[in-house]
């Protein structure tokens, strides 16, 4: 089956400029990332915070221009598509940030806030708008009379609910979820992150899923994509991953990851040193500066992506 959604080698670089104009340097924050999304499926993508994860999100909704790749959507490049078509894409691809509440307006009543993607979209009269708002705040777990209330009068996530309605009340077939949970209560969490596989079944919805928290990402994801300095390092089906971690980056992310029987023990590997900047990445093997295999070839050789098992994609020079 084809992939709902394509991405291949996106490059953004971020020019960094001094005072007078001129260019001092480039930020490589998505650094030849290409992924699949397939329909009904959640792709998790996992990293520390300045990987390069939440500026993949933001190309593909155009939020920013990508210096290179494309995104292929429904057989159409997503980065060349005419204002009129961007429309259209926009509707389908939604985005659910970490913190809604920076993006709903104080002074709204949550039944304009939800009705306006409607109006942006020009779906519907005004009594079939009201019946969609209606609609989606049960889906979402709120209350009718919520409709009347305003942002300040709701608890994180409450507010995570209303974020997800706003997204979902266009009936999107792509959900760019950046961060969703990470700003709530571990057991908040759970109910936001079971509220979002609920939706998935009932709305046919694939996911994006953005996230540096393995443990989450984990618990929603059918694949995953570990990225480290804008590259992803390793990419597995869930299980697999979690079973038999082959990239030195993941081995050290999962080993953090608390085991379900106590007595399991499992070695902690602390990571030395810094995250590079990626300004100025490591050469060879972005991870070497701080791998405990690093090899000679490892400082000169960019390791090529190989299928290790049935769709178990590693880049490192062990493998
Ligand atoms: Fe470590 Fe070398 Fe593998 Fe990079 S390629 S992860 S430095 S062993
Ligand atoms: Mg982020």
């Amino acid at each position: 089956t084809n992939p709902l959604l394509e991405v291949k080698g996106l490059k953004k670089y971020f020019d960094v400029r001094n005072p007078l104009g001129r260019m001092e340097a480039q930020v490589k924050a998505i650094n030849d990332v290409s992924f699949q999304l397939y329909e009904g499926e959640t792709f998790g993508l996992v990293g520390e915070s300045g990987c390069g994860k939440s500026t993949i999100g933001r190309t593909l909704l155009r939020l920013i221009d990508p210096t290179e790749g494309e995104a292929i959507y429904q057989n159409k490049d997503i980065f060349k598509l005419s204002k009129k078509e961007l429309r259209n894409v926009r509707q389908q691809l939604q985005m659910v940030f970490q913190d809604p509440y920076s993006s709903l307006n104080p002074r709204k009543r949550v039944g304009s806030i939800l009705e306006e993607p409607l109006k942006i979209h020009r779906i519907g009269t005004k009594e079939e708008r009201t019946e969609r708002v209606m609609d989606i705040l049960d889906k979402v777990g709120l209350r009718i009379d919520h409709y009347f209330r305003f942002p300040h009068e709701f608890s994180g996530g409450q507010r995570q609910r209303i974020g997800l309605a706003r997204a979902l009340i266009v009936n999107p077939n792509v959900v760019i979820c950046d961060e969703p949970v990470s700003a709530l209560d571990v057991s908040i969490q759970s109910q936001i992150i079971n509220l979002l596989r609920r939706l998935q079944e009932e709305m046919k919805l694939s996911y994006l899923f953005i996230a540096h928290d393995i443990s989450v990402i984990r618990h929603i994801s059918d694949r995953i994509g570990v990225m480290y300095l804008g590259k992803i390092v390793e990419e597995a089906p869930t299980d697999s991953l979690f079973s038999d971690p082959l990239h030195p980056y993941t081995q050290a992310l999962l080993s953090a990851v608390p085991l379900p029987q106590p007595k399991d023990k499992r070695e902690r590997i602390i990571l030395e040193g810094e995250m590079p900047s990626p300004m100025n990445p490591p050469s060879g093997c972005i991870f070497h500066t701080r791998c405990r295999y690093v090899m000679d070839i490892c400082k000169r050789q960019v390791p090529v992506r190989k299928e290790m098992s049935t769709s178990h994609f590693v880049s490192c020079h062990l493998h």
